[in-house]
This record gives C-alpha cells, sequence and structure tokens, in this order.
C-alpha cells in the first residue's frame, strides 16, 4: 500500500538552503519512497530568541513504508546532515516532521499525527497549501483553509 506524507523541512543552521535541497533528495532516496512534490522554500524569525532566522519547505512522498520506519528514515537524514540533539528546540541543521500520514491519526509516544503544533505555524501551512487543492482536509478533519484564516502570513518571506 502507498501512503502519500507530507514532511516539514527547516533549517536554521550551516546553509540552511543547502540543507534543504539536499535534504529533498535524500528523502527522494528513501527505500520503497519517492518525493513528489516540493514547495517553496519559506524564511522566519525563530520562535525561540536569539537563535538564527529559519528556512522551511513543505515535500509531499509517496511512501510504502509504516509511519514509524518512516520516522526512522528521517532521523536517519537528520544525523547524516549533522543534527546534534541538545536543549529541546535548540539550533538545528535540519528537522524533518511527519505532518501527515495519509488520512491516519496517530498518537504514539514516538510519533503523533497529524503533527501537533502544524496548525499554529505559518511557516508549515503556507508551504503545505501550495502542494495540496483548495478544500484539503488534515486527517483528524479540519479544514487547512480555515487553518490559514487563523495563521496569517505574518514574518513569512517566501524565497
Ligand atoms: P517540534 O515537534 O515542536 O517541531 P522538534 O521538531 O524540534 O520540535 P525533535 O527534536 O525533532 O522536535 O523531535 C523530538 C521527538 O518528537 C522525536 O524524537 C520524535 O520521536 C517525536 N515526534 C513525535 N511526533 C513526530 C512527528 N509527527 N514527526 C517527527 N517527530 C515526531
Ligand atoms: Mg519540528
Ligand atoms: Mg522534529
Amino acid at each position: 500500500m502507498i501512503t502519500r506524507a507530507y514532511i516539514g523541512l527547516g533549517s536554521n543552521l550551516d546553509a540552511p538552503v543547502e540543507q534543504l535541497r539536499s535534504a529533498l533528495q535524500a528523502l527522494d532516496q528513501v527505500e520503497d519512497t519517492r518525493l513528489v512534490a516540493a514547495s517553496g522554500l519559506y524564511t522566519s524569525d525563530s520562535l525561540s530568541p536569539g537563535q538564527p532566522r529559519y528556512t522551511n519547505a513543505v515535500a509531499a512522498l509517496d511512501t510504502a513504508l509504516p509511519p514509524l520506519a518512516l520516522l526512522d528514515a528521517l532521523q536517519a537524514i537528520e544525523n547524516n546532515q549533522g543534527r546534534v540533539r541538545k536543549e529541546r528546540w535548540g539550533p538545528r541543521t535540519l528537522d524533518l516532521d511527519i505532518l501527515l500520514f495519509g488520512d491516519q491519526v496517530l498518537d504514539e509516544p514516538r510519533l503523533k499525527v497529524p503533527h501537533y503544533h502544524m496548525h499554529a505555524r505559518p511557516f508549515v501551512l503556507y508551504p503545505l497549501a501550495e502542494l495540496v487543492p483548495a478544500d484539503f482536509r488534515l486527517a483528524d478533519g479540519r479544514a487547512l483553509a480555515q487553518l490559514l484564516d487563523d495563521c496569517p502570513f505574518v514574518g513569512l518571506e517566501r524565497l
């Protein structure tokens, strides 16, 4: 079975635009997985004070992997690109989050989908909107158009 998954990419260290380009290539190389589309790149200030500006994008994947195997693959790519885990929400070379995994709703210790903060993050919602139809709904039923209305395009710059 093939599932369409949406991945949030973010970087604010070591040439973020290059980090995201490398990550998109790496996503296309994940076993049993194909990169279907990628949004444009968006920059915004970090939510944590004193950190460099972030660059973000969203990618659409078709994958035959189960969700936790996809998460393993994403974490391997993060590690490959020099992700160091110190404090939570610290600056990072690469963050790859599973935003949506088909129509599945998951609430496991390692994996919560839809991603629990995506509804409040313009740097996730606006790039996602480039990749889906206008009437798109998240797996939990929320309409993307409504989330966009509630989350103004503030502080974002599309490169
Ligand atoms: P945030 O979740 O607020 O975006 P973060 O991406 O910086 O923060 P990480 O340090 O990348 O957080 O991940 C912390 C843990 O979150 C991971 O070990 C992973 O198991 C868990 N996790 C839960 N749900 C997801 C998801 N949908 N995508 C990626 N990781 C997830
Ligand atoms: Mg994240
Ligand atoms: Mg993460």
